[in-house]
């Protein structure tokens, strides 16, 4: 489903993509971990074009990243992404917020948006929260319509960068539990995290980056027990 061939990412001098060699297939939850400034967050940047790269390639779903036009609003449409902040419109309902991108990209007619955007509420259990305006609600409320919001726009893959960093501890698994659901239902997931509980049970696998490097990659329980460079081994005693 996303396919990483040869990436090489610089920002300006500094060379924050090495080489990068990914590939995550369909249905496939896949964690990234790694120091700060390892390149996580440029990494799913590069999936869904918000950054460039410099060399290589990447393909979602078999398609060549467009570089621009109407074909990238299509990749867009069929990447989720989810950050750290929740980047909902203030000025906007949570059912409005989840409504936007279909009713705008889409062109799905408003009532069939809003009936969708109800179940999708629903469905990260927070309907009762609909006609609220953002700032009413917790962060793992915000983060859970966030999700809502993304998949709104049925993506193929869902790219996830920190999106319980944020959070008061209470409210991390909330929006743990969502995303363990998505998982479970074959959503194709790649998933920044320093939640080492959602990498062991949710991950088939763990990718280990370092100074822009994959240094690992493999699965969640060989990863914990056995990690194989000196630079993971180091980052799981420090996290551990
Ligand atoms: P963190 O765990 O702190 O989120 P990260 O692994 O997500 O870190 P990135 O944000 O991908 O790391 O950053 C990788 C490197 O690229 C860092 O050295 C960072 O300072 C640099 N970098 C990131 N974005 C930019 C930018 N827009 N311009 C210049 N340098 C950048
Ligand atoms: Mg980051």
């Amino acid at each position: 489903m996303i396919r990483m061939a040869g990436v090489d990412k610089f920002f300006g001098p500094l060379h924050v993509l090495k080489n990068v060699e990914l590939e995550v297939p369909k249905g496939q939850v896949v964690v990234v971990l790694g120091p700060s400034g390892s390149g996580k967050s440029t990494l799913c940047r590069t999936i869904n074009r918000l950054e460039p790269i410099n060399s290589g390639t990447i393909e979602v779903d078999g398609q060549p990243l467009p570089a621009e036009g109407k074909d990238l609003a299509r990749l867009r449409a069929d990447v989720g992404m989810v950050f750290q902040s929740f980047n909902l419109f203030a000025h906007k309902s949570i059912v409005e917020n989840v409504m936007l991108a279909p009713v705008k990209v889409r062109k799905t007619p408003a009532a069939e948006a809003r009936k969708t955007a109800m179940e999708l509420l629903e469905r990260v259990g927070i309907a009762t929260q609909a006609d609220k305006f953002p700032a009413q609600l917790s962060g793992g409320q915000q983060q859970r319509a966030a999700i809502a919001r993304a998949l709104a726009m049925k993506p193929k893959v869902m790219l996830f960068d920190e999106p319980t960093s944020a959070l008061d501890p209470e409210m991390v698994q909330e929006v743990l539990d969502v995303m363990t659901t998505l998982a479970k239902e074959g959503m194709t997931m790649l998933v920044v995290t320093h939640e080492m509980g959602f990498a062991r049970k949710a991950a088939d696998r763990v990718i280990f980056m370092a100074d822009g490097e994959v240094v690992e990659d493999s699965a969640p329980e060989e990863f914990f027990s056995a990690p194989k460079s000196n630079r993971a081994k180091d980052f799981l005693g420090k996290i551990l």
